[in-house]
């Protein structure tokens, strides 16, 4: 066992320095007394499927733009697919490291990326292809990642409950702009749409009873 020179007390486990103190501990370390937590989530399973996903997408893309040889503005859709690829593994990654702040990284991620593509596109004469293909890829990607997190994560139903407040923001965000008439294709947005409706009925069919439970204890049904 480790020992604290300053405060004389033995530690146990694999720490270096001491828990109290701060000072370096002396010694040989011994086993923690604490068993290992396991993991409560599928990470291995949920990141073999989001690669071959993302592999299949690519190709995809590639095989769309061989196959139809589409003008200068639908290759800019199929290659916003890639930067759509990347957020849901952004999505992905940061909820399978840092579960907590995983709502406030989507919003931040959307926002900046696409703030960004916002700009670009004002610089090079507006032709609204950030908001008609990036916005709404940006918001189906973080909505799938969002939806693999929570189907292979246990959280609390607060959680849960706040990301199902950000699946319906994602899914009306690029709504509004087509609203606004900001958009030159329908068909980017009105999908991202469609996408969130259906995270939406697949969130609740995979909590939906404990958020009733939860709504009914808070409000006091
Ligand atoms: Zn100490």
């Amino acid at each position: 066992m480790r020992r604290c020179p300053d405060c004389a007390v033995g530690v146990e486990g694999e720490w270096t320095r001491c828990p109290l103190c701060a000072a370096t501990l002396e010694g040989n370390a011994s086993p923690s007394p604490y068993p290992a937590v396991p993991l409560r989530f599928r990470r291995r399973r949920v990141l073999r499927v989001l690669t071959l996903t993302s592999l299949a997408v690519i190709s995809l893309s590639f095989l769309a733009q061989l196959l139809f040889r589409p003008e200068e503005q639908g290759l800019g859709a199929l290659r916003s697919v890639w930067l759509g690829v990347v957020a849901t593994w952004l999505v992905v990654l940061v909820a399978v490291s840092k579960r907590r702040n995983l709502a406030k990284f989507i919003v931040y991620l959307v926002a900046l990326a696409g703030g960004v593509c916002v700009y670009w596109d004002y610089l090079t004469g507006w032709d609204a292809w950030s908001l008609t293909f990036v916005v709404p890829i940006l918001c189906a990607a973080s909505l799938i990642g969002l939806v693999i997190t929570v189907r292979a994560v246990r959280m609390q139903v607060g959680d849960y409950i706040v990301y199902l407040g950000l699946t319906v923001l994602l899914g009306l965000t690029p709504i509004v702009f087509l609203a606004l008439g900001w958009v030159g294709t329908v068909i980017p947005s009105a999908i991202c749409g469609g996408l969130s409706v259906l995270s939406i009925v697949l969130l609740l069919t995979v909590r939906g009873g404990a958020v009733r439970q939860e709504l009914a204890t808070r409000l006091h049904l």
